[in-house]
């Protein structure tokens, strides 16, 4: 049961959002800065996400039907602008996630300025559009940040952890919905496998790592909640593992009272939603 919940649309039970950090090599090029270009095990795992990993999940959007989100350091995107493109081409959201992937509790808040500002600028510039949507490099998201996106007119965050469901953050410089991701729906803990930033998890096999994801999903379908893993192309996109997500999607589709949307759709509704959602109160 929840304390504050919302009637999704068209009586769905349930909403649902696959997100998708499409860190690529930034990981690598930000945590090893002196001799990044050396490591070419590290970036070509990177690089998996927006070459390989990438088209084979939008086919599966595609055929399924979904438009869903995906996150991009700006510099991500400036180095594969074909995903950009394939990506928005099929319809899906594509949210501001820093610069580099660097994160913002390693430098000073100007420095955090700049890079955002930067990142602000391609966005702009490959999408047509600003963003709507943040999610900090490992959910290191600050009180300055939460400033930053209010004045920047950004609907959503999704970095931060105080609830189910979609919640309402309040500051002096106005509101922001937050779309809450956690760790038991973030495919780093069962995948990840990267000595260079110190993250050595013991890989699970594809449905050992998948189901608990989808264990999260049937308490959130019972409770009326909401559904947002927090996925990498570069892990979960690997073809054992997706073939295992794309199996379960299927089925999970075959129910039709899920609502399947981009998180900005998701953000606007609960924002609007007039039954009265929690709202947390962050000092900036
Ligand atoms: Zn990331």
């Amino acid at each position: 049961m929840f304390l504050h919940p919302i009637e999704w649309p068209n009586k769905a039970r349930c909403a649902a959002s696959i997100t998708f950090d499409i860190d690529a090599d930034s990981l690598i090029r930000d945590a090893k800065r002196n001799d990044a270009e050396l490591r070419l095990q590290p970036i070509s795992m990177g690089q998996y996400g927006p070459t390989v990993a990438v088209p084979r999940i939008l086919d599966t959007y595609k055929r399924f039907g979904l438009t869903q989100s995906f996150f991009m350091p700006a510099w991500v995107m400036e180095n594969y602008p074909d995903t950009v493109e394939s990506i928005l081409k099929a319809g899906h959201e594509i949210g501001h996630h820093s610069w580099r992937h660097e994160d913002p509790m390693n430098h000073s808040d100007e420095v955090e300025a700049e890079l955002f500002e930067r990142a602000m600028d391609t966005h702009i510039r490959m999408t047509g559009r600003a963003p709507r949507g943040y999610r900090a490099p490992v959910y290191s998201i600050t009180p300055a940040m939460v400033t930053r996106l209010i004045e920047n007119e950004f609907i959503y965050d999704s970095s931060m952890m105080a609830d189910d469901l979609p919640y309402l953050i309040k500051t002096d410089a106005g509101t922001l919905m937050e779309m809450p991701p956690h760790w038991g729906t973030d495919d780093w803990p069962p995948f990840a496998h990267f000595a260079e930033i110190g993250y050595m998890m013991p890989v699970r096999g594809p449905s050992e790592g998948i189901t608990p994801f989808f264990e999260e999903l049937e308490a959130m379908y019972e409770a009326g909640g909401f559904w947002m893993p927090v996925l990498h192309p570069f892990l979960t996109g690997r073809l054992a593992r997706w073939a295992e997500m794309e199996k379960r999607i299927e089925k999970v589709l075959e129910r039709g009272d899920i609502w399947f949307a981009p998180l900005e759709e998701i953000a606007i509704y609960a924002r609007n939603y007039t039954g009265g959602i929690r709202h947390v109160t962050i000092d900036s």
